[in-house]
């Protein structure tokens, strides 16, 4: 695919992908969108208020999502990966391997006929809210999805997995745009483009590596993710904070859980989770006003405009801060205890809880390194893709033309995500400029 005026491809369809995207379209360029899931939106689709304004996620990314699968000048390649770059800066040729979703994209009416109906409904884990329901094999992500078509899981699907399921497709029958096609293939697609963002984001560490806090032994341990997912009104419990049907009485949180911590292979600050785990607790005092809610930090980093202020705010809500590192989380009849050396008293505590909710370290994504292969990009010590240079050149990667932008680069919260993105835009827009003159 080529069009006449040179065209940037932006990889990662999370904020920071989709805000490049409107920047560079918005200027008049052809840009490429690609995003594996089957919905642009990334991690702060799962998010529902934003520190430290608490603005509502979904506020703010909704219509950025609506825009970008509408502007004239962004194609939009979702449930796609790329799977070659060649070239340089200016001519780059790029291959993109669409995956079959087993539904047809312009017959699907996004009304969920096949979902109800099929024969895995209520059995698939649902990733999206964190494992916290289940749901069918056809699925969209979330119902503010973009785009709205539905897509059956691979992995899920007893057709696609095992050869058969039952005697007639439930799916297929109950479909009213004949949309299901199981002969659906992979298709490459090949694309010239001038320029490169890369903007694929980030992981979460796994909590298992720190088996004293009694993640997946207790099944009311569990990660910042999940509790956003537990807390956001359209989350699986509709934002009321339940578990088990009953609503916690006392809460503990635990900061850098993974980070700060080289036995974890994780040295640095991850930078979000002391403002997000601020926020929880803020939801916890707002949901549940006679809890109990304890935080355990190493130390608060409030660096960012009104961060300060709003961890004021917080504390000012009766949530208890605990300078100290917890060694343990163990059960004692029917509570958790959360065993901890305070520091301020320099004594071992113990806090009783009903929910414990660990902040998980911000990691690279897993095959961060089969991307910085495909780019042939550098990487930082801790794993995330190398900035050229972190004072005057903060969003060039070491290939010329392709840039970097949001947490692919390192951890940070939406504002720098957003502001890191707009940069990246800006550089690749000279590229393209360029290109547009030599080609004039
Ligand atoms: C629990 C929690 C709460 C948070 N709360 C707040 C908050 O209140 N306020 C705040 O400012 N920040 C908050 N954050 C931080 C915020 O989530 C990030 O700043 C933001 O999501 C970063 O956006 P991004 O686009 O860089 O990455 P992501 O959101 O990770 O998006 C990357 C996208 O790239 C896609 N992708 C990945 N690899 C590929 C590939 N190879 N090919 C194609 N696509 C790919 C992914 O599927 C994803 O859609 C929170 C984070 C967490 C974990
Ligand atoms: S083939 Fe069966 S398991 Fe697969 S989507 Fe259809 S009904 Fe569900
Ligand atoms: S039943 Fe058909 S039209 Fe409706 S969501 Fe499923 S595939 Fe799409």
């Amino acid at each position: 695919m080529s069009s006449d005026k040179p065209a940037a491809l932006v990889i990662g369809a999370g904020i920071a992908g989709i805000q490049a995207a409107l920047d560079i379209a918005d200027a008049g360029f052809q840009v490429y969108l690609v995003e594996r899931e089957p919905s642009v939106g990334g991690r702060m689709s799962q998010l529902d208020k934003t520190f430290p304004t608490l603005d509502c996620s979904s506020c703010i990314l909704t219509p950025k999502m609506v825009d970008v699968g509408q502007h004239p000048r962004i194609e939009l390649m979702t449930y796609s990966e790329v799977e070659q770059v060649e070239g340089e800066a200016g001519a780059f040729h790029v291959t993109v391997r669409k995956k079959p979703r087993y539904v047809i994209e312009d017959r699907c009416r996004g009304c969920g006929d096949c979902a109800e109906a099929c024969r895995m409904h209520g059995r698939v884990i649902d990733t999206f809210n964190q494992g916290l329901n289940k749901r069918a094999a056809p699925y969209v992500p979330f119902p503010q999805a973009v785009p709205l078509i539905y897509t059956i899981d691979p992995t899920a699907c007893l057709y696609l997995t095992l050869g058969h399921c039952g005697k007639t497709f439930k799916c297929k029958d109950a479909c009213p745009s004949d949309a299901i096609d199981f002969e659906q293939q992979a298709q490459l697609i090949d694309l010239e483009v001038a320029t490169v963002i890369v903007a694929t984001g980030f992981d979460l560490i796994d909590p298992h590596v720190k088996p004293e806090f009694g993640y997946g032994v207790y099944p009311n341990v569990m990660t910042g993710l999940e509790f956003e997912r537990l807390s956001s009104a359209s989350g699986p419990t509709a934002g009321k904070i339940l578990l088990d049907g009953k609503e916690p009485q006392e809460v503990v949180f635990i900061h850098c859980v993974g980070s700060r911590d080289p036995h974890s292979g994780v040295p640095y600050c991850s930078r979000i989770c002391c403002m997000y785990t601020a926020k929880h607790a803020h939801l916890v005092r707002d949901r549940l006003p006679n809890a109990r809610i304890t935080v355990f930090y190493i130390d608060m980093r409030a660096f960012g405009k009104g961060y300060e202020e709003f961890y004021d705010r917080v504390k000012r809500e009766r949530v208890i801060y605990r300078r100290g590192e917890p060694s343990e989380v163990f059960k004692r009849g029917d509570k958790l205890v959360v065993r901890a050396e305070d520091t301020l008293l320099q004594r071992t505590v113990e806090v009783e809880t009903d929910l414990v909710v660990l902040a998980t370290a911000v990691v690279p994504r897993a095959d961060a390194g089969d991307v910085a292969g495909l780019l042939g990009l550098e990487r930082s010590p801790d794993g995330f893709f190398q900035e050229a240079h972190p004072k005057h050149r903060p969003v060039d990667s070491n290939r010329e033309g392709v840039f970097l932008a949001g947490c692919c680069q390192g951890p940070k919260d939406i504002p720098d995500t957003v502001a890191q993105a707009k940069a990246a835009a800006a550089s690749a827009m000279v590229i393209l400029a360029d290109a547009a003159r030599a080609g004039a």
